[in-house]
């Protein structure tokens, strides 16, 4: 028989730290709220017959967020045979409240007090026994971080859950309140086969519509049961719901002031006062800007950008190459194979692995920042500027989540409670460049750019100009309007980054690069390469007589007005959907990569030699804005659970990509000399356009009068 314990806590408690702890894996661990939004399952170390649960974090057992969701049905119709509930010791007060909660339903808990190696540090006292004893658990000090006190933890969830002894929920209300309850728990006593009445009695209390659905009750009972609510209503004048919020409020001052001593230290942390420069209101988008550079300047143009340059001259510019044909002639191969082998595959894949270094590295700086607490003051300063068009500070997490992968930061977009934020955040998630994009940036910076340090940290602007302007222009449409929600985050304290950790984190995204590049984009080459070397009839052809030739030469002429009419990038953008990628592969493919001599910069010599500088520019914006991959659209299809919130959302990005890449390339064609002509008084008028979609009146409507809400898909 095997046991399910369940990791529960509020977000950022160091669920996921424990779990990883306990089941010996290296789950993502962020030091932000809402990094958890599924739930993962694993086994204890050294014993397979202990299954352990991560959930997403919860405030609150009221499910109004889907991670609630998520958490709640799994607490509560799974019923798992234990409960370790984390609980943040330096927020102790806020953490409780769920505790009260996971108290009621039936199911033994263990608190695991953590973080206590910071309370240590701070010389705060908590007094476990008063605390367990006032809440009716075993309490348990743990460090998730530093590994004290887990494994206690999980033993003694293990014993209760063989001896099945619940936690007993104390009288936690006021008598008018436990008098009500017990009332009702009476009446239900019959119609319900289930021990655990108060949990029940409590929620019909609240007037929990979906516990309301699960107990069948004759209306007699109901109403019955109604009058007792209404009658403790009106005595309190309030409503069920808050008379509960507010006395399990009260119980946990009451343990507070009776179990927890802080030390009288005010002097201020250390954390406050860096928080002081770095959210300045001031200095804050400065100092991100400039860590941003710093980020894709150590990347993408130096320390990253040389192993990439060793990467694409000598191991696939010279050494593969020349390796690979040496064995082919000794073993005198067919020419299509050859061909095949070098054009396709070594050209392709090779093209894609040699950025691999210039991810890792930007992997690392992002982990670093992640882990240190960096990132979420990121999406604090945000939330200043975001509330200013419409969005709030939690649409950026899923976007900071999105520069690594589109797919998770979709994804997290759950931790967003009102459906039309939400919406809006899922169309723009992409315009971020996620890693995949980062080849692209990294080809045409080293092509048209020599290399300039200003190219890479400008994509990441345009992306977050684009969010913006989105989120101005979307706001003011009948389909999004409404005020954002408001922006409640914790910032964590900073911390010297773990070294495991981020390496752990590092190595976890550069293997999935690298696998891509084994897989999908090694399917991607293989066809481009077979387009590219026949014709129609079959027969073994030069490039520019090939079937791709032709079917890009009649796409290209839908990029011609953004500069880049020759059909080797319309084809590459196409292949763009598959991974983006396989951008970078293709040119490799079509600019015959493993061809070159010592140097790659033959093959940036090619490119440059298609390109401007401008119209570079425009290829580089609009495959940055465009549809993200299939992987990203499929996120987009499940979290909207519409085809056609999808269709929307791929169409109004492929759109805004071709308006801006054209606007870029029409103007600074002028300022470049080119004469005015039809390109440039069309993009005046985009200008134009987008002014006025920027500026003109919100549509509000009625909120009675509202479209069909994008029904949430129902988790269980
Ligand atoms: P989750 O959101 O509950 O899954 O929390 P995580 O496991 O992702 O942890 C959030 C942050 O808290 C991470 O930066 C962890 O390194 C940190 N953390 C977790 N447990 C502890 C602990 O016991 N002590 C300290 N000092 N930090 C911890
Ligand atoms: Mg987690």
């Amino acid at each position: 028989m095997s046991i399910k314990i369940a990791l529960a806590g509020n977000p950022n408690c160091g669920k996921t730290t424990m779990f990883n702890d306990l089941t010996g894996s290296s789950q993502y661990v962020g030091n932000w709220p809402g990094v958890t939004v599924e739930k993962k399952e694993g086994k204890l170390k050294g014993n397979k017959d202990i299954i352990i649960q991560d959930l997403p974090g919860i405030y609150s057992l009221s499910p109004y967020t889907l991670e609630e969701v998520v958490s709640r049905n799994y607490l509560i119709n799974e019923k798992p045979d234990s409960i370790i509930n984390i609980v943040d010791a330096t927020n102790i007060e806020r953490n409780l409240y769920l505790t009260t909660q996971l108290i009621e339903i039936g199911v033994p808990v263990v608190m695991a007090l953590n973080m206590i190696d910071l309370i240590r540090k701070n010389g705060d006292i908590i007094n476990t026994k008063k605390l367990g004893e006032m809440l009716g658990c075993e309490v348990i000090e743990t460090s998730a971080l530093k590994g004290i006190g887990s494994k206690d933890a999980a033993q003694k969830a293990v014993e209760l859950a063989k001896s099945r002894t619940n936690s007993v929920s104390h009288n936690i209300f006021s008598d008018a309140v436990e008098k009500a309850l017990s009332k009702i728990e009476d009446i239900i006593r019959g119609s319900l086969n289930d021990l655990n009445l108060r949990w029940f009695a409590i929620k019909l209390f609240e007037r929990d519509e979906k516990i309301k659905d699960q107990i069948t009750l004759d209306g007699n009972t109901k109403s019955e049961i109604e009058e007792i609510i209404s009658d403790c209503e009106s005595k309190f004048d309030d409503d069920g719901e808050s008379i509960i919020t507010n006395e399990r409020y009260e119980y946990i001052s009451k343990i507070i002031k009776q179990a927890v001593h802080k030390s009288n230290k005010v002097e201020v942390s250390i954390s406050d006062k860096i928080d002081r420069v770095i959210t300045n209101r001031i200095l804050a988008l400065p100092i991100f800007a400039g860590i941003m550079f710093l980020v894709y300047y150590f990347s993408i143009s130096t320390v990253g950008g040389w192993m990439t340059d060793w990467i694409n001259d000598n191991l696939f510019g010279d050494f593969v190459p020349n390796n690979v044909q040496w064995i082919l002639n000794s073993i005198g191969t067919a020419d299509w194979l050859n061909s095949f082998i070098l054009n396709g595959i070594v050209a392709g894949v090779g093209a894609v692995l040699g950025f691999v270094p210039q991810m890792a590295m930007l992997f690392l700086c992002l982990a670093i920042l992640e882990d240190c607490g960096y990132m979420s003051r990121i999406a604090f300063i945000m939330d200043r500027l975001f509330r200013r068009f419409g969005l709030s500070g939690k649409s950026f997490i899923p976007i900071l989540i999105g520069t690594g992968c589109g797919v998770p930061g979709i994804m997290s977009t759950r931790t967003i409670e009102n459906e039309r934020d939400r919406k809006m955040t899922i169309i723009v998630t992409t315009f971020i460049p996620c890693s995949a994009k980062l080849p692209i940036i990294a080809l045409i910076t080293g092509a048209l750019f020599r290399g300039s340090a200003w190219v890479a940290p400008s994509a990441y602007f345009v992306g977050i100009a684009a969010i913006i302007i989105s989120g101005i222009i979307l706001k003011k449409t009948r389909l999004f309007s409404g005020k954002p929600a408001p922006f409640v985050m914790e910032l964590p304290p900073y911390h010297v980054p773990g070294v495991k950790g981020v390496l752990v984190h590092m190595w976890e995204r550069s293997k999935s690069f690298m696998k891509k590049a084994g897989t999908v984009i090694l399917l991607a080459t293989v066809v481009i390469w077979f387009l590219s070397s026949f014709n129609s009839r079959m027969q073994l052809v030069d490039i520019e007589s090939s079937m791709l030739a032709s079917i890009g030469r009649v796409i290209a002429v839908i990029f011609t007005p953004l500069g880049w009419d020759n059909w080797k990038a319309a084809v590459a953008t196409i292949t763009g959907l598959i991974a983006k990628e396989s951008v970078v592969g293709t040119f490799g493919i079509l600019y015959g990569f493993s061809t070159v001599g010592d140097s790659g910069a033959e093959v940036w010599g090619r490119l440059h030699a298609s390109f401007t500088m401008l119209s570079a520019y425009s290829f580089l914006i609009f495959n940055l804005l465009c549809a993200p991959c299939f992987a990203a659209i499929g996120a987009v299809r499940t979290e909207m659970n519409s085809g056609k919130w999808t269709l929307f959302s791929a169409g109004y990005q492929t759109g805004f990509a071709y308006i801006i890449g054209m606007i870029v390339y029409q103007i600074g064609a002028l300022f470049t000399g080119k004469t005015f002509g039809v390109g440039s008084a069309v993009a005046i008028l985009l200008i134009v356009l987008l002014i006025y979609l920027m500026v003109r009146k919100p549509r509000t409507i009625d909120t009675e009068l509202r479209d069909p809400v994008m029904e949430r898909k129902e988790v269980v």
